[in-house]
């Protein structure tokens, strides 16, 4: 399988190249060649295979001959080692919780892959860099999948102040091999910082650097695992999936697992403030604005790197696109009455992200009473105190592979917003 650069103007390269330069050169996503469609064989017998043995059979077209069999299964088995239930809240809805990984979110499944394959192609070559901007989930998860990786060094940049204090330890509690930097600004301007780098090619000569952001295809391609145990679990076909999206990867994923034969009848991203996308599906064109800050604040992203694959996946028609997704926006006062409300209702306990996902399912199930929805909960409700804890009337507990983190020392080195400075420390 070889994988092009949506720009179109770098060379296509296989998985092992595509993992390792993370970007293409030309700044264009790669995105696979051809999608693998799965045959009928797959989903007669889905429902007796493990986990690890879908994985696999969704991943191996992709990775082709870049990881020999045995290793893959191993590196796939680590990836999915945790719960994904699917969890019944009412008739017609249900939530697959993604949340059960050593960080609580769901972005663990795709940096454990990322980091294994990474620490894989870097056994058999130089030392890399990986650099990363975070609004907080994203961070942590790398963190955590490349804690202790040899041969490779990760650079996180966050936004000061503007992640939860369980981001922040998981993201400035890491071994030596993780540099957690703080960035006095937001979240666009560490991603600003970040591509700069990446455009830097005196810098790029001197080390060598790649992302672990969600454009990567070694976490790109795993976040489609989920959806097939989504579907495994559940006693109906054809459901709608709602995706709580900032970056636009992982709802990207279930559109390609849905190219790969996956029996989805509809898909939903569901939008806090930053609203580009719902304007755009509306006919208003592609217009970011500066990105508004949110009690969802993973999904504060106003120009989604991963859009692009969208277009894509949809061959660029903009109305097969409208038809397969839609697009809705959340007010933060929406979410906090849906997170008080589904808990009155039913007992469950949302996050904010979960929250903006179950909203807007609602309101297409109102409007589609024969369907069955699953909205994605991408982060436990702990990682998110103040809100749910202003809904609930109580702290939650946290998991203990959690609360161990706050007893150790924080590392982390504050800059400004400057590309200069991030530079000085990429080359110390
Ligand atoms: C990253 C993140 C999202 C958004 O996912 P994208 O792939 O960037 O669209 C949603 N919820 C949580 C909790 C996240 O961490």
């Amino acid at each position: 399988m070889l994988f092009f650069s949506t720009n179109k103007k770098s060379p296509a390269v296989d998985f092992r190249q595509a993992t390792i330069n993370g970007q293409a050169p030309d700044r264009g996503l790669y995105f696979p060649e051809t999608i693998p469609q799965l045959p009928a064989a797959f989903w007669l017998t889905m429902k007796d295979k493990s986990k690890e043995e879908i994985a696999f059979e969704v991943i191996k077209p992709y990775v082709g001959n870049a990881i020999a069999d045995a290793e893959l299964k191993r590196i796939v088995a680590e990836t999915v080692n945790f719960e994904i239930p699917l969890v019944q809240i009412s008739e017609r809805i249900f939530s697959l919780e993604l949340f059960h990984g050593p960080t609580l979110a769901f972005k663990d499944v795709g940096a454990r892959f990322m980091s294994r394959c990474l620490g894989h192609f870097a056994a058999d070559g130089g030392a890399i860099t990986v650099l990363v901007a975070t609004s907080g989930d994203t961070g942590g998860a790398v963190a955590s999948g490349f804690d202790g990786v040899p041969g490779v060094r990760v650079v996180i940049l966050y936004p000061s102040g503007k992640v939860s204090r369980v981001q922040e330890w998981q993201l400035t509690t890491g071994g030596n091999n993780i540099l957690a930097l703080e960035v006095n600004g937001d979240f666009d301007d560490c991603q600003r910082m970040v591509k700069q780098a990446f455009s830097d090619e005196a810098l790029r000569s001197e080390i060598f650097l790649t992302s672990a952001n969600s454009i990567n295809v070694a976490r790109w391609l795993p976040q489609q695992f989920y959806y097939f145990f989504a579907l495994q679990q559940a006693a109906f076909t054809k459901p709608v999936f709602s995706v709580p999206s900032g970056n636009f990867g992982n709802i990207g994923a279930g559109l390609l697992a849905f190219r790969s034969c996956l029996p989805v009848s509809h898909f939903i991203a569901a939008c806090n403030a930053n609203d580009t996308v719902p304007r755009y599906l509306k006919g208003e064109g592609y217009h970011p604005h500066a990105s508004i800050a949110t009690i969802s604040n993973a999904m504060d992203v106003s120009d989604p790197s991963n859009f692009v694959r969208i277009l894509e996946l949809m061959n660029h028609d903009d109305e097969r696109l409208k038809s397969l997704v839609s697009a809705d926006r959340i007010s933060d006062d929406e979410t906090i009455a849906t997170m008080k409300e589904v808990y009155r209702q039913y007992g469950y306990v949302l996050d904010p992200h979960g929250a903006v996902a179950y909203l807007a399912l609602e309101r297409w199930l109102r409007e589609h009473p024969s369907e069955y929805g699953i909205f994605l909960e991408t982060a436990h409700p702990v990682k998110f105190p103040d809100s749910v804890e202003s809904v609930l009337g109580k702290p939650l507990p946290i998991p203990d592979r959690v609360s161990k983190l706050q007893d150790k020392p924080k590392h982390s080195i504050p800059i400004p917003v400057s590309y200069e400075r991030l530079k000085e420390v990429l080359l110390a």
